[in-house]
């Protein structure tokens, strides 16, 4: 199954991009036929193997693979089930989400590119225990209809219609939580983005963008 070399290659890039630490954190994409493809629980991932990949229902029934699904499956759920647009879901522990996550409310951005990818402010939930459907709830209440969110005391989720797209997200998220922790040490005032701002910068990105795969297809 392609999708199935397209989640191994993610867990590479994700380790890659130094966006995960042990097992923690997990992929998942949508198949062609609606279904939910996912990372395991409890599997390192330069250990991962085809066969441990997980096939999930819409509702989180598992209907192939002898692994447990990843014990954030009701946030990828709750995400697909709401968002139209989102076909591939990263959920890491980066760094510097993970200071974000504790010392913040909210991320505002800081430079362009951020707000080109994420497309708007990133906010933080409220605090809910790890695999729970009040994690994936409040995750999907912060997304709105921004490409990340970062989870109170926990980690990061970045969203896209490609893995590729969800692991930029990702990225961007890690970097504007990095860039603004480090801007608070320098200034007592640092310039961010404005709403319209960001919503500009997102059009841009998404119309270039899409002209930019148009033509590589
Ligand atoms: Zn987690």
């Amino acid at each position: 199954m392609k999708e199935s070399i397209q989640i191994l290659q993610a867990c590479e890039d994700v380790q890659e991009s130094r966006l995960v630490f042990g097992t923690w954190g997990n992929v998942s994409m949508i198949l062609e036929d609606g279904n939910i493809i996912i990372t395991p629980s409890g599997i390192p991932y330069d250990e991962l193997r085809e066969e441990d990949l997980v096939v999930c229902d819409r509702d989180g029934k598992v209907i192939c693979g002898k692994q447990q699904p990843s014990s954030e499956l009701k946030m990828h759920v709750a995400i697909y089930n709401t968002r139209q647009d989102v076909k591939a879901v990263v959920h890491t522990h980066s760094l510097y989400a993970s200071i974000a996550s504790s010392a913040f409310r909210e991320v505002p951005l800081l430079t362009e590119d951020a707000a080109m990818v994420l497309g708007g402010k990133i906010e933080i939930t409220n605090y809910k225990s790890p695999g729970t459907q009040g994690l994936a709830d409040e995750t999907v209440r912060c997304l709105r209809d921004v490409n990340a969110a970062i989870i109170a005391n926990h980690g990061q989720v970045g969203v896209g219609p490609t893995l590729e797209d969800a692991i930029f997200a990702a990225v961007m998220c890690e970097k504007s939580c990095e860039l603004y922790t480090k801007a608070l040490s320098v200034s007592k005032n640092p310039r961010f983005l404005e709403d319209e701002e960001i919503s500009d910068l997102r059009k841009i990105y998404v119309e270039h963008y899409r002209k930019l795969r148009d033509f590589k297809e």
